[in-house]
């Protein structure tokens, strides 16, 4: 996308224009990456506290404006009001919890040094890196970024955020909230395009790049970065997470669905750690389990963000998103239990969908929609390798089962989440989230944000020198 190319955003429950505005050409991104670069060293270099004052001034701007936030998010992503008020509540909640991880995972620890016999005193403290590009997803345009853009800040670093294409009213809107924090000019600038802007940001003189979005994005920033490696780079992308669903008791069967059903299509099923494979006992066992999701999702409400009753999930982000997942679906191998359907004409409104793939061979692929494939298998150690069966390791769960079978379940699934009996898209700030695989590249996020927003610095130290060559002298 060139400087005087226009980027607009629609709403996807109506297709109206929500956004228009210009997109960020190579010249504009060079500017803003070089005033991040002349705003950064004052930033870094003053007293944390004064850092957080803003970054909880930040949480206060958010928590003031937490509903119109709220339906912003709402109108332009298309999920329920109800949900992206939890992404506003995930915004405003992330800078506490920011702040502890900054302290815990990158404070400063400084004390004796034994090895030194003249009483030198050892240290580590860490730095910022400096200007931090971060590029975000559609699906949680205000929560993803911002995982990204507050422990960075507290860091000390300026940032160049790209906001996804899809979602620039709500990325405009976080500039704005930070500017009203009372964020100096300069440490968050805006660069509004496509993949052409994210591509220019990525090649931009930056000290490092903090990314979340698709694998294929993921490897190509990967490829880019391979020339530069002294510039971090951060990558959260997507999986093809398996849930297994094994001994589950017959008064459990309900609960199981609930948690199955959550897991697959929650958000429209446009969530990275969506479940988009099930697998269970082949069986009696396994077939009342399937029945009991089936039945389920025949009573999900699908629907605009602002109906009431309040829809359990909305449309997908657009309709070329839909026509792809109907495409993907179509050409799936196995039998169709809960056919994916659009659902209103000419809008990106789809049927919560359930194939079964028994015995095919699906490929190894993240289908962002709400669309679950069954896989039925005689025992454990056949889930178990069913369920890693995948190039993806983002999150895995077992519903079911018992303390000894979630520990082999725990110690044979290769994912950074594992959950049981809570849905495969239960993750939380507190603790860090990323996958491995080609789910991520060992840079977890939320908790462990802090660790790829600052590098340590080891120093020993003393007053005065001290003579130091012990032996081997004439
Ligand atoms: P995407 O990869 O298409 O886009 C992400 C961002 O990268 C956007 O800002 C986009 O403009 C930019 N981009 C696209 N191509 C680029 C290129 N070649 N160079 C530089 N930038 C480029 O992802 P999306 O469709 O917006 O988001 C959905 C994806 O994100 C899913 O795969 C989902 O699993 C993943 N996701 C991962 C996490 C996580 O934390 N692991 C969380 C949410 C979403």
């Amino acid at each position: 996308m060139s400087a005087s190319e226009r980027l607009t955003s629609h709403r996807p429950h109506d297709g109206s224009r929500l956004w228009d505005g210009a997109a960020a050409g190579p010249a504009e991104v060079a500017a803003a990456v070089a005033a991040a670069r002349a705003a950064q060293p004052a930033w870094g270099a003053a007293p944390l506290a004064d850092r957080l004052a803003i970054v909880r001034a930040f949480k206060a701007a958010v928590e003031a404006e937490a509903e119109p936030f709220a339906r912003l998010i709402a109108e332009e992503t298309g999920k329920p009001l109800w949900e992206a008020r939890t992404e506003v509540a995930s915004v405003a909640a992330k800078v506490e919890i920011s702040i502890a991880a900054h302290a815990e995972r990158t404070g400063t620890r400084e004390g004796a040094f034994a090895a030194d016999p003249h009483g030198a005193r050892q240290a580590v403290r860490h730095r910022p890196h400096g200007v931090l590009a971060v590029l975000g997803p559609y699906n949680f345009p205000a929560h993803l970024p911002n995982g990204h853009i507050v422990p960075a800040l507290i860091a000390g670093n300026a940032l160049v955020f790209k906001p996804s294409e899809l979602t620039p009213a709500v990325g405009e809107r976080m500039a704005q909230l930070w500017a009203s924090a009372g964020l100096p000019e300069g440490l968050l600038a805006v660069v509004q395009g496509g993949a052409e802007t994210g591509r220019a940001l990525a090649a931009a003189e930056t000290d490092g790049l903090l990314f979340t979005g698709s694998a294929t994005t993921g490897a190509a920033l990967a490829r880019q970065f391979a020339e530069t490696p002294h510039r971090i780079l951060a990558l959260e992308m997507g999986g093809n997470n398996p849930l297994v669903a094994w001994d589950v008791a017959e008064a459990d069967i309900e609960a199981a669905a609930r948690v199955i059903v959550q897991s697959a299509f929650l958000s429209a099923g446009q969530r990275c750690t969506c479940a988009r494979r099930l697998i269970v006992e082949a069986g009696p066992a396994g077939d009342r389990l399937v029945d009991a999701v089936v039945a389920l999702a025949d009573r999900l409400i699908v629907g605009a963000p602002f109906d009431q009753p309040p829809p359990f999930m909305g449309p997908v982000i657009d309709n070329r998103a839909a026509d792809r997942l109907l495409a993907a679906a179509g050409a799936l191998p196995g039998r169709v239990i809960r056919p994916l359907k659009r659902l209103r004409p000419g809008l990106p409104f789809l049927s919560p969908a359930i194939l079964d793939v028994t015995g095919q061979n699906a490929p190894d692929e993240e289908l962002f929609g709400p669309l679950l494939q069954v896989r039925r298998v005689p025992d454990f150690a056949a889930a178990l390798a069913a369920a890693n069966a995948t190039r993806f390791g983002l999150s895995a769960a077992l519903v079911g089962g018992d303390a000894t079978l979630y520990d082999r379940f725990w110690k044979g699934s290769r994912v950074g989440v594992v959950n049981w009996n809570r849905p495969t898209n239960g993750a939380a700030s507190s603790a860090p989230f990323g996958g491995v695989g080609a789910s991520g590249n060992h840079r977890p996020s939320a908790f462990y944000a802090a660790d790829y927003c600052a590098f340590p610095v080891a120093s020993i130290e003393a007053d005065r020198p001290a003579l130091t060559i012990a032996q081997g002298l004439r």
